[in-house]
């Protein structure tokens, strides 16, 4: 799953403003960009088998990043970042330290069963990357309505909706481009670990200038 995580990043926007939008779309990802960084490093691993359905990503070892009691610790760490270092209220933090677990629970959706219960337990999946077409529609399908209860606090809060309508079609234009992308046999998922960090870290900038155009409600107050 790749733009459906940010469907809870928005949602969360939504539901909490004072959250910074950089926040919430790297916190969707924080545990992808662990990942991305652990299969570079070979701290965690797998292979890439370009024929497979959905996604040609092979995991067979993630303990540190997509494991239920990493997800759970991630959420927490980012969590209490929020509150101390960044010095957001307490309903904000708790919001994003949601959003950062959100992410298991969509990779649960779709990943085939690689997701371990504990490191070393049963793993989990209900691998709606096997039905291509409906993964992609529970993905643009999510992220949309993500988008509509973001735009729809916009225009409660007298903001423009553009920045909700333009993000929605920069993140479907990202899926739409990474599913038509060929897959080489000769890939290795340490290779395409840092084409993958890059992306979540240039969205995760984009936000900050979504931030940046809001017109109320200084960021981080209390
Ligand atoms: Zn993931």
């Amino acid at each position: 799953m790749f733009a459906g995580h940010y469907a809870t990043a928005l949602a969360a926007k939504a539901a909490e403003p004072r959250a910074p939008m950089w926040t919430l779309i790297a916190g969707a990802q924080l545990v992808d960009i662990a990942w991305s960084i652990f299969v570079i490093t070979g701290i965690e691993g797998g292979r890439i088998e370009p024929e497979l359905p959905g996604s040609p990503l092979v995991l067979e070892h993630m303990p540190w990043t997509h494991s239920l009691p990493a997800a759970i610790a991630w959420a927490v760490v980012a969590m209490v970042l929020s509150r101390f270092l960044l010095r957001l209220p307490m309903r904000a933090a708790v919001i994003i330290g949601a959003v950062v677990f959100s992410h298991w629970l969509l990779d649960l959706l779709v990943h085939r069963p690689d997701l371990e219960v504990f490191p070393g337990g049963p793993k989990l999946g209900f691998a709606l990357w096997n039905m291509e077409v409906p993964e992609q529609a529970v993905e643009i399908g999510l992220l949309g309505l993500g988008a509509m209860f973001w735009a729809g606090t916009r225009v409660r809060l007298g903001q423009s909706v553009w920045p909700a309508a333009a993000f929605f079609g920069l993140l479907v234009a990202v899926q739409i481009i990474a599913m038509l992308m060929p897959k080489a046999p000769a890939d290795t998922l340490a290779g395409f670990g840092p084409s993958a960090l890059v992306v979540y870290l240039v969205l995760a900038a984009v936000a900050i200038f979504l931030d940046s155009r809001r017109a109320s409600s200084p960021q981080g107050s209390a």
